[in-house]
């Protein structure tokens, strides 16, 4: 299959669920992690049981990803290996993924062991108890910097509050998905894929398991700041109309404020005369309007810029090169699946 994107596989109705799981990784030069990822990730889904596949999606590395994956698939036929055809971003590869997999029950999981393989088997039980949706709260992370975690804890509270849907906290891109909720989720059009919002806006009934996140096995994050700051205020618009509002509010409050002042102005006028005072005053007050102006133009272009991006109608990523599994793992003692 070649350069397929998002909008051909859906136009041809997607995969048909022929497997129990599947399990959803994004990898982004990954070459020193992928090898201990697989053999971890294996060992835990041998022992569940169920007939899965990996779906490993290459978000256009340049290190020595592709050729490790590709040998992976070349050896084990659970393996299907998709490659983008260039760097879409983590949002992207999850959203390529979760299009490809075919299973009843799809997790996703990051490549570098930061989320523990082993937790898997707890959240197929949850899947089994009748939940669409187990998501994967972090009440620890090891290996992170305090100021990222800090400011991590913090974006997590305040999109909670403003968000227009409830978005649990702490709550990362591990999850598992059942049927119904990936397939609602591959019907979503939105270009700016803010996955932590989109798997709360779907619904569906959800649980949530609490796990400890351990440190990146190997290599270095793929997310520097400016990089999170994106996806940060990427949350923020698109799940809030919340600082449009406080634009409003703000310039209501200056309007009110200088009123109030031009008032005090006209009484001292009349008590004591006109003086020529407050040159500084006036500097002060224009230089914090034309910020505040600048400001609030600068939340409407963060809107702006949305729906250009939206109305543009591109297809959230183009797959270069995809190799579907062979065969899903299967077990000989199983018979049949729930959901
Ligand atoms: N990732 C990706 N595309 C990107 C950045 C990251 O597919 O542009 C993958 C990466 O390979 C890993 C997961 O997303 O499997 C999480 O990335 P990372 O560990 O760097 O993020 P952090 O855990 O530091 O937030
Ligand atoms: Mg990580």
């Amino acid at each position: 299959m070649n350069l397929l994107s998002s909008q051909l596989l859906r136009s041809s109705g997607g995969p048909q669920p022929s497997v129990s799981l599947s399990v959803v990784v994004p990898v982004f030069n990954e070459q020193a992690v992928l090898a201990e990822f697989h053999r971890r990730l294996r060992r835990v889904l041998e022992g569940i049981g169920l007939p899965y596949e990996v779906v490993y999606v290459d978000d256009g590395s340049d290190d020595d990803t592709p050729r490790l994956l590709q040998q992976l698939h070349a050896s084990h036929p659970e393996i299907a290996y998709a490659r983008l055809t260039r760097n879409f971003g983590k949002e992207a590869a999850m959203s390529a993924g979760l299009e490809l997999a075919r299973g009843r029950a799809v997790v996703v999981i990051d490549a570098d062991l930061q989320d523990p393989p082993e937790l898997i088997p707890l959240m197929v039980e949850a899947w089994q108890d009748g939940f669409d949706v187990v998501n994967m709260r972090r009440r620890s992370q090891d290996g992170v910097s305090w100021l990222r975690r800090g400011i991590a804890r913090a974006f997590y509270r305040f999109i909670e509050r403003i968000s227009e849907v409830s978005i649990p906290r702490d709550v990362g891109d591990f999850r598992l998905l059942s049927r119904r909720a990936v397939d609602a989720l591959n019907q979503l059009p939105e270009r700016g894929r803010f996955m932590k919002g989109l798997f709360a806006w779907i619904g569906f009934p959800q649980t949530t398991l609490d796990f400890d996140r351990d440190a990146r096995a190997a290599g270095t994050t793929k997310w520097p700041f400016f990089k999170l700051v994106g996806l940060a205020v990427e949350g923020v618009t698109s799940f809030s109309a919340m600082p449009l509002r406080l634009a409003t509010w703000l310039g209501l409050a200056t309007a009110g404020g200088a009123f109030a002042y031009a008032f005090y102005f006209f009484v001292k006028a009349l008590i004591v005369g006109d003086s020529v005072h407050g040159f500084p005053t006036l500097i002060v007050s224009l230089l914090f309007l034309g910020g505040l102006q600048l400001l609030c133009i600068g939340v409407l272009g963060e809107y702006v810029a949305r729906i250009f991006t939206e109305a543009k109608h591109r297809p959230i990523f183009l797959i270069d090169v995809f190799l579907p599994a062979q065969a899903p793992k299967m077990d000989s003692h199983i018979a049949g699946s729930p959901c």
